[in-house]
């Protein structure tokens, strides 16, 4: 493989870009190219010759391989240096993840022909969320990463972000975002989710709606990354807790809520305080709570989530994880992750037509570990029928209601659950 097959990766990849804008402006989609230099290839062959050389080089082609998830292209350019194409990156943060995934798996010992040594690498890193970027400009991108981490002898840098769209003007939405709360503007949306096999509504998702001026009404993806960097996050976490609970509360039946929190609130300490206030309040059972937090949140400080997950379930609430199969989480860690719930990721329910493997795989790696699982974006008829078949306990999507304000849910939930 070749620099060419690079340029033909990422073409490809800023394709599907492009696509997924197309029929999905909102979602929150990057693509990331990390690029991997080898270090003391040269010094290593000199001592021991060219085969041994080639042995290293394939060591490590083969460890970057199995660092990265399987649709991850890995693309040897020449024997010291690696490149993989990221496709279907949610944030930064992601990234990092498989940076970081990456470095471990390369600095365990290698054993050469007796020789035992350890493989120094540096990593470049480009990231883009605009289709209109050029696998060129990705490239150089990621070309300056590897030079500045060489430059700041670190083990991974970012290249610059002009190939990325200019962020609005980050820190005014910020102040945006606390004068909107303080002034109302924020409300709770609740989708519902329903039995598999029956479709009887058993619960719903708090998803939050930001209604700006000229009746605009602003959806999570514009303004929660904002409301993490601009330190907002922590009193929007609450507003959609708060309101969430009180909402729940009114419903007829045992129906569940789930609510989606950051990890940067998670490991809150003061989070269960509030929790149980709020639950004693509305005397609303600390069961009926789900808290969902997403796959790749999660895995990039797994060991603080698990314990904030282990103490807040001393209360009560039950976890699902969010996402579920665009991260990197192995099974080691699903094994003792205290949660209740997966919910897979709508990306695989999408392409349910064309390869249900994906699905089947997760079905069972939940009924080993005793997890209930949701599927997420059901659009279609066939799609809940196939879910059903396949033994999927919960369906989301909207072919069953889309998000809609209180009001409005409260009157579904009084026609249909009797
Ligand atoms: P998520 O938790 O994965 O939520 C599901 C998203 O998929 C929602 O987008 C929902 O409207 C959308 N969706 C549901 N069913 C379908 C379907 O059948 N087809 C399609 N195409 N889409 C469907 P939304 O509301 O824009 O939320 C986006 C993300 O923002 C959420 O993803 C969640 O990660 C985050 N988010 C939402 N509300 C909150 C919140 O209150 N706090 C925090 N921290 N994050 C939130
Ligand atoms: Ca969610
Ligand atoms: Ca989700």
């Amino acid at each position: 493989m070749s620099a060419q097959a690079l340029q033909a990766a990422l073409d490809n990849a800023l394709k599907s870009l492009k696509q997924v804008r197309m029929h999905d402006p909102e979602r929150r989609v990057e693509i990331a190219l990390l690029l991997v230099r080898l270090h003391g290839l040269d010094e290593f062959t000199a001592r021991t010759g060219g085969a041994t050389g080639e042995l290293l080089a394939a060591e490590f082609y083969d460890r970057i391989r199995s660092a990265m998830r399987e649709q991850d292209q890995v693309i040897s350019i020449e024997p010291r240096t690696c490149a993989v194409v990221l496709k279907g990156i949610r944030n930064r943060e992601h990234v990092k993840l498989a940076v970081g995934k990456l470095d471990r798996a390369c600095r365990d010992p290698v054993e050469v022909l007796g020789d035992c040594l350890t493989l120094r690498t540096t990593t470049g890193v480009a990231i883009t969320n605009s289709e209109v970027t050029t696998s060129g400009a990705l490239f150089r991108s990621a070309a300056a990463g590897m030079k500045l981490a060489r430059r700041q002898k670190t083990s991974h840098g970012f290249g610059d972000r002009s190939t990325a769209k200019p962020d609005q003007d980050t820190e005014n939405l910020g102040r945006r975002i606390g004068d909107g709360l303080s002034a109302g503007e924020f409300e709770m949306y609740f989708q519902p989710k329903v039995s598999a096999a029956y479709q009887n509504i058993v619960g719903a998702e708090a998803l939050i709606r930001w209604h700006q001026a000229e009746k605009r009404v602003v959806g999570p993806n514009e303004f929660i990354a904002i409301a993490e960097a601009s330190g907002h996050i922590g009193e929007l976490t609450l507003y959609a807790m708060k309101t969430s609970i009180a909402q729940a509360a009114r419903w007829p039946g045992e129906l569940t809520i789930a609510v989606n929190i950051p990890p940067s609130v998670l490991a809150d300490p003061n989070l269960s305080i509030n929790l149980n206030d709020m639950l004693s309040i509305h005397s609303l059972p600390a069961e009926r709570i789900t808290i969902e937090i997403t796959e790749s949140e999660l895995m990039a400080d797994p060991d603080s989530a698990k314990k904030a997950i282990r103490g807040l379930r001393e209360i009560g609430v039950r976890f699902a994880l969010d996402d579920f199969g665009t991260g990197y989480s192995s099974l080691a860690y699903l094994q003792d992750l205290p949660i209740d719930e997966l919910k897979i990721d709508r990306a695989f329910v999408s392409r349910l037509d064309i390869d249900d493997g994906v699905i089947r795989s997760v079905l069972d790696l939940a009924r080993n570990f005793g997890l209930k699982v949701v599927a997420e974006g059901v659009e279609t008829e066939a799609q809940a029928e196939k879910l059903k078949e396949l033994g999927c306990d919960y369906l989301q999507g909207y072919l069953f209601g889309r998000p809609t304000p209180p009001v409005e849910f409260l009157g579904v939930l009084e026609k249909r659950v009797r």
